[in-house]
């Protein structure tokens, strides 16, 4: 257990936060920075990114996390591996207490801890989860090599990630509980193009099926919406990709949020309800989500840190 002081916490270590801490330390503000439990944020457990500006090819996720971090050290960002339980905004300098029973108190913070993945929450999901069932194609597609796997969702992740592992599997079964995807129209043509891939429409899962002993998965059933028809497909791995929910339990009570529980901040800015914090990227992102958005506004958070700072 042990005790800091700065003058800017930084809580998350996504492209929201990494940024504000390039930001921060370059305006002399000697920047703490918790990295949370999922180091790189949630982008990392996307594969590839082919959307961040500065790269004229697809990237590893990892590696442009990786990169930000190295830069944020370069310029003196202190990185903790450590995760907020605990916040007491209520008087200056703000108290944040870690899992590891430290204390951080801070002039100003930035929250920077993103959202999170969101599951199906069938009860068949819980019992596969970790057995079958996951929600990262990254870390877990490779497990899947000349295997049938399925993915459940129409947005953007979810066609990533079938195309990402179409890379290892034999085939990949989309599940999309309507009749139009929501994924942007190039992954919509990178899906259709692709042989390995067969798209559900309209068809929820029902039930994941498997073994007991050990626990593994199997196969899915899954039911036409429109018809009622419901089949069993093979699958041995099934990834869930159906949205996320804001990283803001931590602050409720805290901080002002709106009904999805993402942090509200002030209009074209990230001041939050209490002054001297700041919200940063996805947790106060509920549309565009997106990592170079993300990085945008952990630079804006730091510059307003830096202004109110001054004050
Ligand atoms: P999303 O865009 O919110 O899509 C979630 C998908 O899951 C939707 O198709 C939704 O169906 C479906 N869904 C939600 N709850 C469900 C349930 N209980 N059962 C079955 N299906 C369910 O989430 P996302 O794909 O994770 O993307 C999040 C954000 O990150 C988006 O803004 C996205 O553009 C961005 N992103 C961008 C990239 C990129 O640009 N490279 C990559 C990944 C993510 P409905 O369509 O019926 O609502």
């Amino acid at each position: 257990m042990a005790e800091y002081r700065s003058k800017v916490l930084i809580i998350g270590s996504g492209p929201a936060g990494y940024t504000a801490g390039i930001y921060a330390a370059r305006a002399g503000l000697a920047p703490l920075l918790i990295s949370g439990s999922e180091v790189g944020g949630q982008l990392t457990s996307s594969p590839e990114i082919e959307n961040y500006p500065g790269f004229n090819q697809s990237s590893s996720t990892l590696e442009l996390m990786d990169i930000m971090q190295k830069q944020a050290m370069h310029f003196g960002v202190k990185i903790i591996n450590d995760t907020i339980v605990e916040t007491d905004f209520q008087h200056r300098p703000f108290e944040c207490v870690s899992a590891n029973h430290n204390i951080f108190l801070a002039h100003s913070v930035i929250i920077a801890t993103g959202s999170s993945a969101k599951w199906l929450d069938i009860s068949s999901e819980t019992k596969f989860r970790g057995h079958g069932i996951s929600a990262c194609a990254t870390c877990d597609g490779f497990f899947y090599r000349n295997q049938d796997v399925a993915v459940i969702g129409g947005g953007n992740s979810a066609a990533e990630e079938a195309v990402y592992l179409t890379n290892f599997a034999h085939s990949v079964t989309l599940i999309h509980r309507r009749d139009t995807l929501r994924a942007d129209k190039i992954l919509q043509d990178k899906l259709r193009k692709n042989p390995k891939i067969t798209i559900k429409y309209n068809s929820v899962v029902e039930e994941f099926i498997g073994e007991d002993d050990p626990l593994l998965l199997q196969a899915l059933k899954i039911r036409n919406i429109k018809n009622d028809k419901t089949e069993t497909i093979s699958a041995a791995g099934a990834f869930v990709a159906v949205g996320h929910q804001p990283n803001t339990r931590l602050f409720e009570g805290q901080l002002q949020l709106d009904a999805k529980g993402y942090i509200t901040t002030a209009p074209d800015s990230c001041a939050t309800s209490i002054e001297g914090v700041f919200a940063a990227g996805d947790v106060k992102d509920p549309i565009f989500r997106q990592a170079i958005i993300a990085a945008g506004s952990g630079a804006q958070a730091a510059i307003e840190a830096g202004r109110f700072l001054q004050h």
